[in-house]
C-alpha cells in the first residue's frame, strides 16, 4: 500500500513538508496566484491590465501587501521588542508613557488602511523594553488583517506578558479610509480604542496618564519619557 492510500499518513507528511509560513497566516504567500488575482480584480472592474500604467500593478500590489501591510504575520512581536533591560533602581518602579507611535493597519472588512497613532503606558516589574523597539512591536501586531478593537487588546496583552509588567494601558487613535470612502461627511472621524492588561487599578491609572500626556503634549514629567507626538 502506498502512502497515498492512508489519508492520515498523507496529511501528516503534508503537514511536515509544508514550507514554513508566516506566524499566524493560514498559508505561505503564493505570489503568482496573488498577482493573477489582482489582474482578475482589475479586469472585473473594467480595467485593462495591459495598460502601461497597470502592467506592473499586480506585482507592486502583492509586494506592498506581503511585505508591509500583512508583513506582521512574518514577525514575532516579542522578537520585534528585542532585548529587555533589567530595572536596577530600588524602590517602586516609575510608570512609562510613550505617545505618538505611528499606526498603520488594514481594515479586514474593506481591505482599506487605517492610520493614526498608538500610545502605550506600562508599569514595569523588573524588565524594561528599549524605547526604539516599541514601534516595531506595534507594527508586528498592526500589519495584519485585524479589527482595531482586537488589535488594541493584542498589543496590551502581549506587552504585559512580554515585560511581565504590573500593568499596561494602550490607546489607539485612527482614521479609517473605509469610513472616508463610504461616508465622506465622516472622513475626519477618529476611532479611539483602549485596552488594559495586568493589575486593574494600576492599568486604569496608566490610561489616565496617557490621556494627561495627550492633553498636554509639551509637559514632561521627569519619570515619564515620551516620544515626540505624531503630527
Ligand atoms: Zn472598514
Amino acid at each position: 500500500m502506498t502512502a497515498a492510500g492512508i489519508p492520515g499518513f498523507v496529511s501528516a507528511v503534508a503537514r511536515r513538508e509544508r514550507p514554513k509560513h508566516p506566524r499566524g497566516a493560514r498559508a505561505p504567500l503564493d505570489r503568482p496566484r496573488a498577482e493573477d488575482a489582482v489582474r482578475s480584480f482589475l479586469e472585473a472592474l473594467g480595467q485593462d491590465p495591459a495598460d502601461p500604467a497597470l502592467r506592473d500593478t499586480p506585482s507592486r500590489v502583492v509586494t506592498a501587501w506581503s511585505e508591509v501591510l500583512l508583513g506582521g504575520y512574518g514577525v514575532d512581536p516579542v522578537e520585534a521588542l528585542g532585548e529587555t533591560f533589567p530595572l536596577t533602581a530600588k524602590g517602586p518602579a516609575s510608570s512609562v508613557v510613550v505617545t505618538g507611535i505611528p499606526l498603520l493597519s488594514m481594515c479586514p472588512h474593506h481591505l482599506l488602511p487605517l492610520h493614526g497613532s498608538a500610545s502605550l503606558a506600562y508599569l514595569p516589574r523588573r524588565k524594561l523594553p528599549g524605547f526604539g523597539r516599541l514601534a516595531g512591536f506595534v507594527d508586528a501586531w498592526a500589519h495584519r488583517l485585524v479589527l482595531q478593537e482586537d488589535l488594541t487588546r493584542s498589543i496590551a496583552a502581549d506587552l504585559q506578558r512580554a515585560l511581565d509588567a504590573r500593568a499596561v494601558a494602550v490607546r489607539l487613535d485612527a482614521r479609517h479610509f473605509c469610513v472616508a470612502v463610504t461616508e465622506p461627511a465622516k472622513q475626519d472621524a477618529r476611532f479611539i480604542t483602549t485596552a488594559l492588561a495586568g493589575e486593574g487599578r494600576a492599568a486604569q491609572a496608566l490610561l489616565s496618564e496617557i490621556h494627561a500626556a495627550l492633553a498636554e503634549p509639551r509637559a514632561s514629567a521627569p519619570s515619564s519619557p515620551r516620544a515626540p507626538r505624531q503630527r
